[in-house]
């Protein structure tokens, strides 16, 4: 079966394992904890990192990553 959970790629690295990767709860509350999807290190709170998000520079690729990924992690194909 499909995990609840989904993954959102963050443009900063987990401070611990490096891993761009944070997974998300089903329920998308401002005040969720979000979590590095590897090493489960907290990064911050939803309403954080949607800011973080859109407010970090970064170059286009990284933003092309991310939009790939973030989209991605909405189907549950390969
Ligand atoms: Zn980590």
């Amino acid at each position: 079966m499909d995990d609840l959970s989904e993954e959102m790629r963050m443009p900063t690295p987990c401070p611990e394992c490096g891993n761009h990767r944070v997974r998300l709860s089903e329920v998308r509350n401002p005040d969720d904890k979000v979590f590095c999807s590897s090493c489960n290190t907290f990064r911050g709170l939803y309403s954080e990192l949607q800011q973080e998000l859109q407010e970090k520079p970064k170059s286009n690729a990284e933003a092309l990553i991310e939009k790939a990924v973030n989209q991605k992690g909405k189907r549950s194909d390969p």
